[in-house]
């Protein structure tokens, strides 16, 4: 039960309605939302899962009106919760539901500062949305190869601030590997300019890599430097069917074997996700005339050539079919059937949400461990939950998956959650655990896994993280209840 926005209005101290009215003169009245209507969307997180109240949506244009804002916030100890793309997976971005934050939502910070291609770089302000980042760099004849499913709406800070990963890490690495330098408003207001193009610089702590993945907890990113790369001259992306997880691990070792650095994404989906997506999505169709427990979703970028990266792809194809590794495969002809494999994989989530709600788990563990985790895994579960169905997919190359749970066939998706999220949850984890991985490999902690940190990190690591966030903001104004409470 939230309260109405009218109530929280007339609840707010005259200091409250000041930092608003001080936030119209500095950034525009336009730009400052507190009409329900208006801010409701920005109050909601993707997956629906938290709604917030705010004080007031702050749509800053300039770095210089996000340090205004941040320095009235100090004034009048306004909480700020910065917001992208809002696009984030663990309701990072949402306000708690007391109405006192106010959102600061950096889409007008949508410049493109620099690019300069032979220093392979380019200069974007934090709302700048992710395709378009990759299509101005495809203008210069570069590759940007962060590439996720939220790419159309989410921004080049959220993806930082997130840390996120996509389907390139393999190949390119995180959000954080492409990230050269920063620009940032701290929580006091003042500007670091860290705008540094540099690929070497070792002059003392690194405060950039702090602020990436901090999920706003430690100040506001307005601008970065990220890394380019050539354009690739052809991409080669096909299907493998396999027996089990392992032979898809013993296929990854023959790829990167054969591939080397042209490997670029390496994608794993159980039978069943696949069947999932062709319930809800009938004209995906599932792309084996046979069943097959496993298929491996593969990429090779190549700069050289179509033909050498097709004839490279056949010799390893050729080796992986002959030892029995691979059961059948099918590469793509063309870019629209290309398209189409990725598709398949990028729209379980969504036939996931058709199928109704379900228990997601986003986890990492040592890529050599993916096999004997899911086995392991996979028996707990059927014990504690009959019927229960998994969903498992994801990025395999980088060891992270997707480990996904349905409810049993006919069960009521709701009731089951209730019942059953908890304890499937310390199921999941505690095998994560055992195999020495991590309980949130791509979305962060946000709201909804700052418990199981506390849970699972040692509490020197804890109490470490906990001692940074008070030397950056000892005010606790920069989202509080986010990665650490
Ligand atoms: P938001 O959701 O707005 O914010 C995310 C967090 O960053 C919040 O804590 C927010 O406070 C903070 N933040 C945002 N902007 C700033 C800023 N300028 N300064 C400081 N803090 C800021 N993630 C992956 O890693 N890999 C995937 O493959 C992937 N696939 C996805 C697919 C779909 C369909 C969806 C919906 C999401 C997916 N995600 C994935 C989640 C991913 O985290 C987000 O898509 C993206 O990185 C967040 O960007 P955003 O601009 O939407 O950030």
């Amino acid at each position: 039960d939230h309260p109405s926005n009218a109530s929280v209005a007339s609840a707010a101290s005259a200091d409250a309605d000041a930092f608003v009215a001080a936030c119209r003169d500095a950034i525009g009245a336009a730009h400052v939302l507190t009409d329900p209507h208006d801010t409701a969307p920005f109050l909601t997180d993707w997956r629906r899962r938290y709604t917030g109240a705010a004080r007031a949506v702050l749509r800053p244009g300039t770095t210089q009106e996000v340090a205004a804002i941040v320095k009235l916030a100090n004034t009048h100890r306004v909480a700020l919760v910065p917001q992208g793309g809002n696009t984030g997976l663990a309701g990072g971005a949402t306000p708690d539901a007391a109405g006192g934050q106010a959102v600061v939502n950096l889409a007008r910070l949508n410049r493109t500062r620099a690019l300069d291609p032979s220093n392979n770089t380019i200069t974007v302000e934090a709302g700048v949305v992710l395709a378009e980042v990759q299509n101005q760099a495809r203008a210069a004849q570069r590759l940007f190869p962060l590439s996720l499913a939220a790419e159309g709406s989410c921004t080049i800070g959220g993806n930082l601030s997130t840390n996120a990963g996509g389907t390139a890490v393999l190949r390119y690495g995180n959000t954080r590997e492409l990230c050269l330098g920063l620009e940032v408003v701290t929580p006091q207001g003042e500007i670091w300019d860290g705008l540094r193009a540099l690929r070497k610089d070792n002059t003392g702590y690194d405060l950039r890599d702090l602020y990436i993945g901090a999920e706003g907890t430690l100040g506001i990113i307005t601008a970065a430097v990220m890394k380019l790369y050539p354009l690739p001259a052809a991409n080669v992306t096909a299907l493998a069917a396999l027996p089990s997880p392992h032979a898809a691990l013993d296929f990854l070792a023959l790829a990167h074997r054969c591939a080397g650095p042209l490997l670029t994404g390496f994608e794993l989906m159980s039978d069943f996700c696949l069947r999932l997506v062709g319930k809800h999505f009938p004209q995906l169709r599932y792309p084996f005339a046979e069943p097959h427990a496993q298929i491996v979703l593969l990429e090779l970028s190549d700069n050289e050539s179509e033909a050498h990266a097709r004839t490279l792809f056949e010799q390893m194809m050729e080796q992986a079919l002959e030892s029995g590794l691979v059961e059948d495969a099918v590469v793509a002809e063309n870019l629209a059937q290309s398209r189409a494999f990725w598709d398949l994989r990028e729209h379980i989530p969504l036939a996931q949400a058709e199928e109704g709600l379900n228990v997601k788990h986003d986890i990492g563990v040592p890529i050599s461990r993916i096999g004997t985790f899911i086995e392991e895994t996979d028996a707990a579960i059927a014990q504690a939950v009959p019927g229960a169905r998994m969903v498992t997919f994801g990025h395999l190359g980088d060891g992270n998956l997707h480990y996904n749970v349905q409810a049993p066939e006919g069960v009521d998706a709701p009731a089951f959650l209730a019942q059953y999220q908890a304890p499937l949850n310390r199921i999941v984890y505690d095998s994560v655990h055992r195999h020495h991985g991590t309980f949130s490999a791509e979305h962060g902690l946000g709201q909804l896994k700052v418990d199981e940190a506390t849970h699972y990190k040692a509490g020197v690591e804890i109490a470490l993280m906990r001692t940074l966030k008070t030397a950056f903001d000892p005010l606790g104004l920069m989202n509080p209840g986010k990665v650490l409470r």
